[in-house]
């Protein structure tokens, strides 16, 4: 299982990823974690990355194409992986389609999740996220059992520094602007899936799941 999982900030991307992990027991890699990481090391890279992050506009290619490619060639990730948030601009595609050619990997299906911007600012705002396992709740539409805590390892759940009402409409603008084209990139290549976002999340789940597996 080879898969991309697509769509604008907020569209529950990692929330079915964290699903898709175990049921198929593959690697997620993470763009948008990666660089969180990098930032809360202070590394050169996570220094690079914020400045970006933080207006909520796109890091650089060479710099995000550069991790990927590091990433998919572990060879953790030779039997299968969920590529989440990445690509992103037309082109980062093309150069994951050079980094697939070269490992010998076809991509099994691109998922994307629809979701409209008028429901979206409400998601990111309300999203929290584990400082331990990295598990991702919702105040509202996925509360944890106690506030402020994650159901699965009792970490504390704390709010992303970009996850604010101002930044997201930047995001949404690039996503727009840069991201929403690739659409017409993989329905080209016949690998397209489009979900609707607006279910509840086990609904998602279910569409996502039993179009991947009719594509094994
Ligand atoms: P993305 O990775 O695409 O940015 P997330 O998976 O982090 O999105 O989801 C964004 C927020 O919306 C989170 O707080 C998550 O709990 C919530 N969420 C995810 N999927 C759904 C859904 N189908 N319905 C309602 N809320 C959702
Ligand atoms: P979301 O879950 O809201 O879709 P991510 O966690 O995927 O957001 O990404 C957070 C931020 O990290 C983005 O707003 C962007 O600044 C940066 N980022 C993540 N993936 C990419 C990418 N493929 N290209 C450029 N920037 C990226
Ligand atoms: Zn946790």
């Amino acid at each position: 299982m080879y898969i991309l999982l697509m769509g604008p900030p907020g569209a529950g991307k990692g929330t079915q990823a964290e699903k898709l992990i175990d049921a198929y027991k593959i690697p997620h890699i993470s763009t948008g974690d990666m660089f969180r990481a990098a930032v809360s090391q202070g590394t050169e890279l996570g220094k690079e990355a914020k400045k970006y992050m933080d207006a909520g506009g796109l890091v650089p290619d060479v710099v995000t194409i550069g991790i990927v490619r590091e990433g998919l060639a572990k060879p953790e990730c030779a039997k299968g992986f969920i590529l989440d948030g990445f690509p992103r601009t037309q082109e980062q595609a093309v150069a994951l389609d050079g980094i697939l050619k070269d490992l010998g990997i076809k991509l099994t299906g691109v998922v994307n999740i629809e979701v409209p911007d008028k429901d979206l600012v409400d998601r990111v705002t309300g999203r929290r996220i584990c400082k331990k396992c990295g598990a991702t709740y919702h105040i509202t539409f996925n509360p944890p059992k106690v506030e402020g805590i994650c159901d699965k390892c009792g970490g504390d759940l704390y709010q992303r520094d970009d996850d604010k009402a101002e930044t997201v409409k930047n995001r949404l603008a690039a996503y727009h602007s840069q991201t929403e084209p690739l659409i017409s990139y993989y329905k080209k290549q016949g690998i397209y899936i489009n979900i609707d976002g607006t279910q509840p999340i086990d609904k998602v789940y279910s569409a996502v799941k039993s179009s991947l597996d009719s594509r094994k």
